[in-house]
């Protein structure tokens, strides 16, 4: 499944190229009527070769609020004061298609790139987490859980197409939160990943192309599916798979920790 979708990918993206190289080459013949040599073109890299290039920091928050104590929870001033230091210590932001062009293509990324994802689509990412990462002129990633479009404490359609608008990238986070490893007929597969996938573009009116897996967790033939589906799929702390790096990159819980302990763990993790 993966090979085939490697090939595909290395196929379409050459024809890609092959054509742009072409067009460009028809308007630049040289003065007797003759093109030049085709021009280099840049190959996807391989599982390894992705593998092989350093990781970039993700961090991931569930709740920010008030007056919980568990991993899941930062409070709103810890929040602020986690991306005011990143901010503070030059560090940039970077989108999933960033990371995609990184990994793939070898793209050059900003200096000191990280990237920060958000789960379970509650509403205080869109009122409070959003607000501050632009302030300090980040961007996000969303993973919604779209059982929970309208709910209370959960984010509305129209959030979710306001982070899109503002520059935010919104991603899967499946229906109803059921681990992918129980997905086993294509009947699962609508009804987690390919309709709300569907749902969600047309309430963002942008592809929704990336995936974080209900509790971090997949197995071998899960991701392979994924990645007929979604162009990265992203894991927890957990090992990737050395032959679908894409569809388990790694991420960090980030608890209350001080700003400081956060970006030594990022080192650290990473
Ligand atoms: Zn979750």
């Amino acid at each position: 499944m993966y090979r085939k979708f490697i090939f595909f990918t290395l196929f379409t993206s050459a024809s890609i190229l092959l054509s742009c190289n072409k067009a460009k080459q028809e308007s630049k013949q040289n003065p007797e009527g003759q093109t030049d040599s085709i021009a280099t073109i840049a190959p996807a890299n391989n599982a390894a070769q992705i593998m092989a290039k350093p990781q970039v920091p993700i961090i991931c928050y569930h709740r920010i609020e008030n007056g919980r104590n568990d991993e899941y929870t930062v409070t709103p001033a810890s929040f602020t004061n986690h991306i005011k230091t990143l901010a503070d210590s030059g560090f940039h932001s970077i989108s999933p298609d960033q990371l995609y062009d990184y990994l793939v293509y070898n793209k050059t990324l900003p200096e000191k790139p990280f990237m920060i994802t958000f789960d379970d689509s509650r509403v205080e990412h869109s009122k409070i987490a959003a607000p501050i990462l632009e302030k300090y002129n980040f961007r996000g990633v969303f993973f919604i859980m779209t059982i929970t479009y309208n709910k209370k404490n959960y984010m509305t359609t129209d959030q979710i197409a306001g982070l899109a608008k503002a520059g935010h990238t919104v991603g899967l986070h499946s229906w109803d939160h059921t681990m992918v490893t129980k997905y086993d007929s294509l009947t699962h597969w609508q009804k987690q990943v390919i309709e709300p996938k569907k749902k969600l573009e047309s309430i963002t009116g942008k592809p929704v192309e990336y995936f974080a897996y209900p509790y971090g967790l997949c197995n071998k033939k899960s991701a392979a599916e994924m990645s007929k589906y979604m162009k990265l799929a992203f894991i927890l702390s957990t090992k990737r798979d050395s032959v679908q790096p894409l569809h388990t990159v790694r991420r960090m819980i980030v608890p209350e920790w001080t700003a400081q302990g956060m970006i030594r763990a990022m080192k650290k993790s990473f």
